[in-house]
């Protein structure tokens, strides 16, 4: 452990929006400009936002919430998270408390190398063509290094050059070229393109065809981050549930994403909640983050569970996650956006690789909060809760009424707009 503060928060939900936001801008150190790019004011100016995208026409806002408890290879982390869905925050809060007891969430990624896809279609022997490709891989590789010059500084750069046979396609067999290239703290899009399109010409000179798509594959499986947890079985105990009856119940909950489908995608989902609202946090590209996820859970030719759950030898709850996590620190959004930049200074992040092992646990994290709540009481109860203060807005209960309408709601069981605007009518007779 290191003497950094706790990210332990008791209470932290039932303060004010102004003291959560005191609260977290004091332990992150946040200068004015870094706390008023988290908080109400948004961080975003519309002018900022006109510079970003086409067409634009205003900004769209989300909820930002931070997450507590979490530590991280020793590290005490404030996560911030970005989305609209209710639960989210407080599951992986939660569960990040739970962990805790495990010594938390231990991560690492492997190297960031993005992979380049170009399609060499026209060549008279694709077998032929494949090796004398391989054969100038040096040369190509030098290539590819003069493109960023930035990147190369920062210890970046192409390191392979693998050339695959499309034996089966709708016209006929092709080459595909990949070229493997480490993106340091950016996502790497930008640079892996450019290297793409600049090496086409000389891929066609090699090999007689003619080099169609030049693109960075979201499916980078060369990028991992892993996490794993173990949480002692009498953590996971409440109500009249002990600890081995919700870590078996969970461990057959997993085995039913792990071998069907349809299961997995919802399982996967639920780890979504947690990367995407983090990914988003930051600025990151989350349909890169999510095309990757979802097409590395079914690259053994079945869809099938990111995550793990097994009883360890000592009895605890031991879970993994392994997945694609190609983000930057640099580069895209990440650096633009003040929300994005205050959000990494929140969570003391300086490096890609940090931000990505911070990632994947919040997404092992939630994955446990749906498998908890679904092998347990159900979904509904934890959500409804929540969820009933939305319903209420939507019916339009403003201020002091939100809670009253949402409580009512929950004692109920009744988590309905219809109800809300009744119960809205009854205590706002007036109105
Ligand atoms: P970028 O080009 O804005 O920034 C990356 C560049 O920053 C590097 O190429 C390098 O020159 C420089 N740099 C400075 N310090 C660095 C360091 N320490 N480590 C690494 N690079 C450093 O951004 P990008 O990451 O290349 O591209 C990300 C953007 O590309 C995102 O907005 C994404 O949405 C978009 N994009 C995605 C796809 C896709 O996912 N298929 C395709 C095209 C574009």
């Amino acid at each position: 452990m290191t003497n950094e503060p706790t990210s332990r928060l008791p209470g932290f939900y039932k303060q004010s929006l102004a003291e959560r936001l005191d609260t977290v801008a004091a332990r992150a150190g946040l200068n004015s400009e870094q706390r008023a790019a988290l908080g109400r004011v948004g961080g975003l100016s519309a002018d900022q936002a006109d510079h970003m995208i086409e067409n634009v026409v205003g900004l769209h806002a989300l909820p930002l919430g931070v997450a507590a408890n979490f530590v991280v290879n020793g590290r005490e982390v404030l996560v911030p998270m970005a989305i609209e869905e209710p639960s989210v925050v407080a599951g992986a809060s939660f569960m990040a408390r739970l962990a805790r007891a495990g010594g938390g969430f231990f991560a690492h990624v492997t190297e960031p190398h993005m992979i380049g896809q170009m399609q060499i279609l026209d060549v008279d022997d694709v077998h032929s063509a494949r090796l004398r490709l391989l054969e100038q891989k040096a040369q190509l590789l030098d290539l590819a290094n003069q493109v960023d010059p930035v990147l190369i500084k920062f210890g970046g750069g192409a390191r392979d050059l693998e050339v695959r046979l499309i034996a089966e396609s709708p016209i006929g067999p092709f080459l595909v070229a990949h070229l493997i290239y480490d993106t340091r703290d950016a996502m790497g899009a930008n640079a892996v393109n450019t290297a793409c399109e600049t090496l086409a010409p000389a891929i066609e000179q090699i090999c007689g065809g003619r080099v169609h798509l030049r693109i960075l594959s979201n499916l980078a499986d060369r990028r991992l981050a892993r996490a794993r947890c173990a949480i002692p079985a009498a953590e996971l105990a409440f109500d009249d549930y002990t600890g081995e009856r919700v870590r078996d119940g969970i461990v057959e909950a997993y085995a039913f994403a792990a071998a069907d489908p349809y299961r997995a995608a919802t399982h996967n989902k639920g780890i979504m909640n947690g990367v995407d609202a983090v990914v988003i946090a930051t600025g990151n590209d989350w349909r890169a983050i999510e095309a990757g996820a979802h097409a590395y859970a079914a690259r053994s030719g079945r869809y099938t569970s990111l995550s793990t759950w097994a009883v360890d030898g000592e009895g605890r709850l031991a879970g993994t996650l392994e997945m694609p996590m190609a983000v930057g620190i640099i580069g895209g959004a990440t650096k633009v956006h003040p929300t994005a930049q205050a959000a990494l200074k929140v969570m003391g992040v300086t490096t890609a690789r940090a931000l990505a092992e911070i990632i994947v646990s919040v997404g092992l994290a939630q994955n446990l909060a749906a498998l908890r709540a679904l092998a347990t009481e159900g979904i509904q109860r934890g959500h409804m809760t929540l969820h009933a203060r939305q319903v209420a807005i939507a019916a339009g209960a403003s201020g002091a009424l939100i809670e009253q309408v949402a409580g009512r709601l929950v004692a109920e069981k009744t988590v309905r707009i219809d109800r809300a605007e009744a119960i809205l009518a009854e205590l706002r007779p007036d109105a």
